[in-house]
């Protein structure tokens, strides 16, 4: 899997605090403008406050957009099911693969016989993919025979609002492993960007809040938050 942050807006946490503060002033734009760039420390006392009120729509002005390859369809599939985002993915209609790259779930790996088992069936499954297109069978039917597992790459766009809801669903134990293993390398480079934003961000028990929105299938960890 690789996870690279291409863009983001610029001066974030400003971007933030300069929409919060025009909520609960009076002042002019550029009034607004030259005091938070006068007074950084402002800035994160706004973030500070917009959690603690729970007002969450100044989050949304700032977007972050990640270039990911190397992770399976299966993972593709849950991560677009978050709709406020965009997306563009490798098309498997207008890509033909040469080789099939995919994705071996790390208990399959472990496990020498079920690895075998796991990489015959992909060799199989490729053979077959081009001897369908061998026959002139198009690229957009071939595909019909590709696995779960096959390797795609995708660039997402997400705003702060709904990233902190993503890597609150995702970062989560309960969440799938691939897809959580996304979803922390995807915190840990917007933590780097904007501490203030992400530094509480993942599932609520790590914020400290006791209940788990996962009620029988919780992992334990809200009621364990050392673990
Ligand atoms: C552990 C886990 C297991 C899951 N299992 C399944 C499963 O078995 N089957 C399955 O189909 N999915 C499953 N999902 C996917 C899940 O149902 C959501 O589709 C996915 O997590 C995206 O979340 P979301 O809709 O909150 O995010 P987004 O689509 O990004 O939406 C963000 C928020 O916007 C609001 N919103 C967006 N669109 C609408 C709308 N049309 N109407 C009203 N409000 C809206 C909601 O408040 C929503 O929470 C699972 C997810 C997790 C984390």
């Amino acid at each position: 899997m690789y996870v690279e942050l291409l863009n983001h807006t610029p001066n974030p946490e400003k971007a933030i605090a300069m929409a919060a503060k025009l909520c609960y002033s009076p002042a002019k734009i550029k009034e607004l403008k030259k005091d938070i760039d006068i007074d950084n420390s402002k800035v994160k006392s706004f973030i500070h406050k917009l959690f603690q009120m729970g007002h969450f729509s100044p989050f949304e002005h700032i977007s972050f957009t990640f270039g990911i390859e190397g992770i399976s369809r299966t993972t593709s599939h849950q991560l677009v099911r978050h709709r406020i985002a965009s997306y563009s993915q490798q098309s498997q209609r207008y890509v033909e693969y040469e080789h099939l790259d995919y994705v071996v779930p790390p208990k399959i790996s472990e496990n020498k016989e079920l690895k075998n088992a796991f990489i015959t069936m992909m060799k199989k499954i490729q053979e077959t993919y081009r001897y369908f297109l061998k026959n002139e069978i198009a690229t957009e039917d071939a595909r019909y025979i590709l696995p779960n597992a096959t390797c795609t790459k995708i660039i997402v766009t997400m705003n702060a609002r709904s990233l902190l809801h993503f890597f609150e669903l995702r970062c989560c134990y309960r969440a799938q492993w691939e897809i959580q293993k996304l979803a922390c390398e995807m915190l840990m480079l917007v933590t780097n960007i904007t501490p203030s934003i992400f530094e509480k961000a993942g599932p609520k028990c790590v914020d400290g809040i006791d209940y788990c929105p996962e009620g029988s299938m919780s992992c334990g960890n809200p009621f364990n938050l050392n673990v």
